[in-house]
């Protein structure tokens, strides 16, 4: 195949990670988003933590992809001058497990005497800007943005990247494919202004979330969240029981939240696999044109560099030469900062 025709569904971090990779590399990509912009979804609504995979599981597809995005992270958050500081975060508690898992995957902590950890290398972005910033990039490099265009039906294309966040089991259906169920995981926030801690404060991770967590943003707010509750349909608004769940986990790690009063709420909703299905990364079994990149549920932000070179093997295109970056700065999201845009857009604030 000479040059295939690409479409990739989906505009979040991961499906405009993917339209760059590909577009880097020489290939015309149509990226397919049923809404009006990018970033509406997960991708927009989530913690804005890159993470270092310092408490992910060694060996899995999830932490391997983490591990490399990381690598490749610098460089693309420097050339196309997205936001990012390494404030690091701390984790009161037993840490020592927890270092030995961040060891296995040789990421750099500080256990102290009385069993803090410390992460030096997490850090907090703009979720909104590095997707805008990826989106643009891939523009750049030649590749199309179709806003408003719902997958509903099959696509006409060689090969097709499935994106599509909690849309993704519907388009892989539309194409034979029903290997697997995605559905919401909401994670509700609030928002405070009140002075942010000078790291993220992390609770001790369970198998099903990372908890509760305390972290700045880059506009100098405190934000604690996300809860996390398993739904069959998607539902933006903050339940109101997710204050008293949230706040009696934040203040006792964040005391300055004590008494006061959020200045917004919002939720974001994970794309998960039902069954304990994380991060399908793969070609599909009965139509060998569609690659999937869907049930990316918690740490895609992070990953959505991995992922998309990983898609870029599997699509059989590593071998084209990559372009370097084009600089440049990236859009502006109108509408106020990153985290009350989806639901100021949804009417819910
Ligand atoms: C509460 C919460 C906290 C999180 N915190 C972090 C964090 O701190 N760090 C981190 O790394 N990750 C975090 N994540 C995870 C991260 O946000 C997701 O893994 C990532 O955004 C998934 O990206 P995506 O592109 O797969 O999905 P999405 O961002 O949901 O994008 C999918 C896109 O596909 C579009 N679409 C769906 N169906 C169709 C269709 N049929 N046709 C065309 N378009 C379609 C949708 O409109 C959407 O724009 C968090 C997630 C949540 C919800």
């Amino acid at each position: 195949m000479s040059q295939p025709r690409v479409v990739v569904v989906g505009g979040g971090v991961v499906g405009t990670a993917c339209a760059l990779a590909i577009a880097r590399r020489g290939i015309g990509v149509e990226l397919r988003e049923a809404n009006g912009a990018l970033a509406l979804m997960a991708s927009g609504t989530n913690s804005g933590i890159l993470h270092t995979g310092f408490d992910s599981k060694p060996g899995e597809l999830e932490t391997a992809l983490i591990l490399r995005a990381a690598e490749l992270r610098p460089a693309v958050l420097e050339t196309l001058g997205v936001p990012f500081v390494r404030c690091g975060a701390v984790m009161a508690g037993d840490g020592a497990a927890l270092a030995e898992n961040a060891r296995a995957n040789g990421v750099e902590v500080e256990l102290g005497e009385d069993g803090t950890l410390v992460v030096p290398g997490e850090g907090i972005t703009d979720p909104v800007a590095f997707t805008l910033a990826l989106g643009a990039a891939a523009v750049a490099h030649g590749a199309s943005i179709k806003f408003g265009a719902r997958v509903d039906r099959p696509v006409n294309a060689d090969i097709i990247i499935n994106a599509a966040g909690l849309g993704a089991a519907a388009v892989a259906r539309l194409h034979g494919d029903a290997a697997y169920d995605i559905h919401p995981r909401k994670g509700e926030f609030l928002v405070f202004d009140v002075p942010p801690p000078e790291r993220i404060l992390l609770p001790v991770p369970t198998a099903v979330t990372k908890g509760v967590l305390v972290f700045p943003t880059l506009d100098g707010r405190t934000v604690a969240g996300p809860t996390a509750v398993d739904l069959d349909y998607a539902d933006w608004t903050v339940r109101p029981e997710a204050r008293g769940e949230i706040l009696e986990k934040a203040v006792a790690m964040y005391p300055a939240l004590d008494g006061a009063e959020p200045a917004f709420a919002y939720a974001g909703l994970r794309p998960t696999g039902r069954r304990g299905v994380n991060y399908v990364v793969e070609r599909s079994v009965v139509e060998p044109r569609l690659i999937h990149a869907a049930a990316i549920r918690s740490t895609g932000l992070t990953a959505s560099l991995g992922i998309a070179e990983r898609v870029v093997e599997l699509a059989g295109l590593a071998d084209r030469e990559e372009a370097p970056l084009l600089a440049g700065a990236p859009p502006k999201a109108a509408g106020g900062p990153w985290w009350r845009r989806t639901a100021d857009r949804l009417g819910l604030s």
